[in-house]
C-alpha cells in the first residue's frame, strides 16, 4: 500500500511509573501534534486525541515488550477525520545517555529503567490534496500497478468542455485515439452514469467551490469491448478568457481502475461478511489481553452489543459467563497457544436473553516471517440445534423405553417382509432371536414353540388381525399375536405379542368357580324341591311331615349359608383391588374374649380354653376383618372336634408379629388333604356330617393376607389340628 501523506514517527522514552519523554518526533505535525514533550504518557495521549481503547492498547503492547499495528480513524490538525495506521516497535533499553534532544524536559530521569520505543501514525489514505497540477504525478493510493498507464493525462478544455489538447497515455486509459476526440466533448468518453458527476465537477470548478475529495470521485469511462475503466481527476481549474465565450479548463486524470475493484471487492468482501449471518471478530492475537478489534454486523445482531461496545474487550466478554464453562476454557488456551479450536459456551445477549453460543477460533499468521497476528472467531447460534438436539434425544429415550423396557414383545418387519428389529420381550416370551429372518422363517420359528398342530399362525392373523396362541416353548404361556399394519400394500408391520397366561389363567378360575357354585346350589335346593314336593303330593304322617319340614329347613339353612359366602368372597375380592384399609389399633386379647363368647353355646362353652398372652397385645388391624377369621378358625376347630379346643394368644418379637394359634384334638388332616385346603369349595366331609361350604378357609385367608398377616396349618390325621394366624403388631413389637 503506497501511502501520499508523510507518516508522524514519534521517539519515546518511558518510564516505568508510566511517565514519558518525548526524544524525537519526524514530519508529521499534523497527526498527534499537540502532544507535550513530557508526562504521564495515557493521558498525553488521550489528549491529543488518541482514543482511549488505542491509549490503553498501545501501553499494553510496549509494556508487554511487543510491536504491532492496527488502523484507527483520528481527526487531524484541521479536524478531519484521518484513516491511520498505529504501530510501535519492540521497546529497548536505550544503549548509553541518551542524546540531549533540543525540545526535550530538562528534569527528565535518563536511567530509570526506562524503556525506548518508536510510535508510528501512518495515513492510509490521501485525505487533503492540496497540490496544483505539479502534484498529479503523485501515486495513486493502491493499486496502481495493473493499470493501462500510471501517468497521469493533462487535458485542456474549452469553455463548453470539449477537447483542446491531450498529452498523455489517453489511447491506453481511455481506449479511443486522442485525435479522434479533439473537438468532442469530455463527456462522450464518460460512461453516461458519470455525466452528471462531470457537469457538477464542472459547475464546482468554475464557482471556485470545488474540493480536493470531491474532485477525486471515482469516474466510469464509456465501456469498452470487454473493459470498464475507471478515472479520477486530481486536478480541475477554470480560467476565465477575455471575451464573453472565451476561457476553458485545465484539467489532469488518472487511472484508477484497479484500485476501484479493489475497493469494490473490499466492500463486497465486507458485506458478504454480513450476509453470511454468522458472527466474525477478528482478535489481535499480538496484544497480551487478545483484545477483538474488528466485528461484522451479524456478531453485533447475534450478541445485541454495538460495535463500540465490543472492540477493545476481550471474547471472555462473551464466553466467561456463567463462570467456568468448559468451552469458555477450551477457547481460552486456544488463544493463548494459538491454535485453531471450537467449543459451544452459554451466553447472554445485551438484553439478558439466553443462547447457546458456537464459538471457533482460526489463527492467522503473517505470511512473510509466520508471526500470529491475529485469530478469527465465528460465532454461531446454536441454540435452535442445541434445544433441537435435547428434545431428539428425550424423544429417542422415551422411545427407547417404549422399545426395550415394554413388557410386550414387539417384532418390526420391514418393507421386504425381513424382521429389522425386535425388542427385549421378545427374547423373553420366546426366546429367539429373529432380527435378520424372512417372514418366513420368523413365523416357522415361532410356530415350533407351540405344539404340533396348533393352528397356523399367519392364517390366523391374516383372518382375524390377533391371536392367543399357547406355547410349550420356553415354558407354557398363553401369547396373544396381535399385527398392526399401516398400509396393507406393504410387508411393513409390527407384530406385538403379549403374555395373556394370567389373564386366561384368571378366566379359567372364574369359569370354574361360577360352575362349582352352581352345583354346591344345586345339592340343597335339589332336596328342597323333592322334600316340598313329596309333603305336597303324598299324604304323609304327622311325624314324618315333620321329619321333611325339618330336612328342608337345613338345606335352606346351608343354601342361605352357602350364598353368604359367595357374597362374601365376591366382596373380599373386588376389596383386594380397592384402595388400602382402613387399620385401627386393637387389643387382641379382648377381640378373641369377643369371638369366644359368641360361640360359647351352653353345648360348647366348657370346650373352649383361652390361654393369654403374656403381656397386652395389640395389633394394627380391621376389627371386623379379625372377627370373621377368627369366628371362621374357632367354629372350624369346634366343628371337626369333639374335644377341647385351646385358642393360645404369642407374640414373635424378632419378627412384630403376634400370633393366635387355635388348636384342637379332632379329626386332623392329611398332607394331600392340607395342599388344597385353601383352595375354593374344598371340604372333606365324606359322610356329609358336617355343615359347610368349602369357602370359608379360602375367605380367612384372603382377609388375612389383606390385613398384611397369614394363616399357617399344621395337623395330623386323627390327631388333631393346630389353625395360627399371624398379624402385624402395632408399633415395636
Ligand atoms: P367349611 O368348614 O364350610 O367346609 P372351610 O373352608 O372352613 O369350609 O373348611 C374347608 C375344609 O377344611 C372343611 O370342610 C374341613 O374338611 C377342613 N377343615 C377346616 N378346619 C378343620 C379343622 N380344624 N380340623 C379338620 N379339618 C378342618
Amino acid at each position: 500500500m503506497k501511502v501520499q501523506t508523510a507518516p508522524a514517527v514519534l521517539w519515546l522514552q518511558l518510564a516505568p511509573d508510566g511517565h514519558y519523554r518525548l526524544l524525537q518526533r519526524d514530519a508529521g505535525r499534523s497527526l498527534l501534534g499537540r502532544l507535550p514533550a513530557h508526562g504521564r504518557l495515557d493521558e498525553a495521549l488521550r489528549e491529543a486525541g488518541l482514543p482511549a481503547l488505542c491509549v490503553e492498547r498501545l501501553l499494553d503492547l510496549m509494556r508487554a515488550g511487543s510491536s504491532n499495528a492496527w488502523p484507527i480513524r483520528l481527526p487531524d490538525a484541521t479536524g478531519r477525520a484521518v484513516e491511520l495506521l498505529l504501530s510501535t516497535s519492540p521497546p529497548v533499553r536505550p544503549p548509553g545517555p541518551p542524546e540531549a534532544p533540543a525540545d526535550a524536559a530538562p528534569d527528565a530521569a535518563p536511567d530509570d529503567g526506562s524503556v525506548q520505543a518508536l510510535v508510528t501514525l501512518t495515513p492510509l489514505a490521501a485525505i487533503e490534496h492540496r497540490g496544483e497540477l505539479a502534484d498529479t504525478d503523485t501515486e495513486i493510493a493502491t493499486g496502481a500497478d495493473a493499470d493501462a498507464d500510471r501517468r497521469p493525462v493533462r487535458l485542456r478544455l474549452d469553455a463548453q468542455a470539449r477537447l483542446l489538447q491531450i498529452d498523455g497515455p489517453w489511447a491506453a486509459v481511455v481506449g479511443l485515439a486522442p485525435e479522434a476526440c479533439i473537438g468532442r466533448p469530455l463527456a462522450d468518453a464518460l460512461a453516461p452514469q458519470a455525466v452528471g458527476t462531470w457537469q457538477g465537477l464542472l459547475a464546482r470548478a468554475r464557482a471556485g467551490t470545488l474540493d480536493a475529495l470531491d474532485r477525486r470521485q471515482p469516474m466510469p469511462l464509456r465501456p469498452q469491448p470487454g473493459s470498464l475503466r475507471w478515472i479520477e481527476f486530481s486536478a480541475l481549474h477554470w480560467h476565465a478568457g477575455d471575451g464573453p465565450s472565451a476561457g476553458g479548463w485545465e484539467a489532469c486524470f488518472s487511472e484508477i481502475t484497479t484500485n476501484v475493484r479493489q475497493q469494490q471487492l473490499q466492500h463486497i468482501r465486507e458485506r458478504a461478511l454480513d450476509l453470511t449471518g454468522a458472527g466474525v471478530v477478528v482478535i489481535d492475537a499480538m496484544s497480551p489481553r487478545h483484545p477483538m478489534v474488528l466485528v461484522n454486523r451479524s456478531f453485533c445482531r447475534l450478541t445485541g452489543y454495538d460495535e463500540s461496545a465490543i472492540l477493545g474487550r476481550s471474547l471472555r466478554f462473551f464466553t466467561g459467563i456463567p463462570n467456568g464453562q468448559e468451552g469458555a476454557a477450551t477457547l481460552d488456551q486456544a488463544l493463548r497457544e494459538g491454535r485453531a479450536a471450537g467449543a459451544v459456551v452459554a451466553s447472554h445477549r445485551r438484553d439478558g436473553t439466553p443462547y447457546w453460543a458456537q464459538f471457533t477460533l482460526t489463527p492467522f499468521h503473517d505470511p512473510d516471517n509466520g508471526l500470529l497476528t491475529h485469530v478469527v472467531a465465528v460465532l454461531a447460534d446454536v441454540t435452535e440445534s442445541r434445544e433441537l438436539i435435547a428434545r431428539l434425544s428425550q424423544q429417542s429415550a422415551m422411545l427407547h423405553a417404549v422399545h426395550h423396557d415394554n413388557p410386550n414383545g414387539l417384532i418390526a418387519f420391514d418393507e421386504q417382509g425381513g424382521v429389522c428389529l425386535q425388542n427385549a420381550a421378545v427374547k423373553t416370551l420366546t426366546g429367539l432371536y429373529l432380527v435378520g429372518l424372512t417372514r418366513r422363517k420368523c413365523f416357522e420359528a415361532l410356530a415350533a414353540l407351540a405344539d404340533e398342530g396348533a393352528p397356523d399362525l399367519e392364517t390366523g392373523l391374516e383372518r382375524h388381525g390377533w391371536l392367543q396362541w399357547p406355547v410349550r416353548q420356553p415354558r407354557e404361556r398363553v401369547i396373544e399375536l396381535r399385527r398392526i399394519q399401516q398400509d396393507s400394500r406393504s410387508a411393513a408391520m409390527l407384530l406385538v405379542l403379549r403374555d395373556v397366561t394370567a389373564e386366561t389363567q384368571l378366566h379359567q378360575m372364574q369359569r370354574e368357580f361360577l360352575a362349582t357354585a352352581a352345583h354346591e346350589m344345586r345339592t340343597p335346593m335339589t332336596s328342597i324341591r323333592g322334600f316340598a314336593g313329596l309333603l305336597l303330593t303324598e299324604a304323609v304322617a304327622p311325624d314324618v311331615q315333620r321329619e321333611l319340614i325339618g330336612r328342608i329347613h337345613h338345606q335352606s339353612l346351608r343354601l342361605s349359608q352357602l350364598l353368604n359366602d359367595l357374597l362374601d368372597v365376591s366382596r373380599i375380592e373386588a376389596q383386594g383391588q380397592g384402595g388400602p384399609l382402613v387399620l385401627q389399633d386393637l387389643a387382641l386379647e379382648s377381640e378373641v374374649q369377643d369371638v369366644l363368647r359368641t360361640l360359647a353355646t351352653p353345648e360348647a362353652a366348657d370346650r373352649l380354653q383361652l390361654r393369654p398372652a403374656p403381656r397386652p397385645l395389640v395389633v394394627r388391624s380391621h376389627r371386623a376383618k379379625l372377627t370373621q377369621i377368627l369366628l371362621n378358625l374357632v367354629s372350624n376347630a369346634l366343628k371337626y372336634s369333639r374335644d377341647r379346643v385351646t385358642v393360645t394368644l404369642t407374640f414373635d418379637p424378632a419378627e412384630g408379629c403376634a400370633h393366635i394359634a387355635v388348636r384342637d384334638q379332632g379329626v386332623g388332616l392329611s398332607q394331600a388333604m392340607m395342599s388344597r385346603l385353601f383352595t375354593k369349595f374344598y371340604r372333606v366331609d365324606p359322610d356329609g356330617a358336617t355343615q359347610g361350604t368349602g369357602l370359608g378357609l379360602y375367605i380367612a385367608r384372603t382377609l388375612a393376607e389383606q390385613l398384611g398377616g397369614r394363616i399357617e396349618v399344621c395337623s395330623e390325621l386323627g390327631v388333631g389340628s393346630t389353625f395360627t394366624l399371624t398379624l402385624p403388631l402395632a408399633g415395636p413389637g
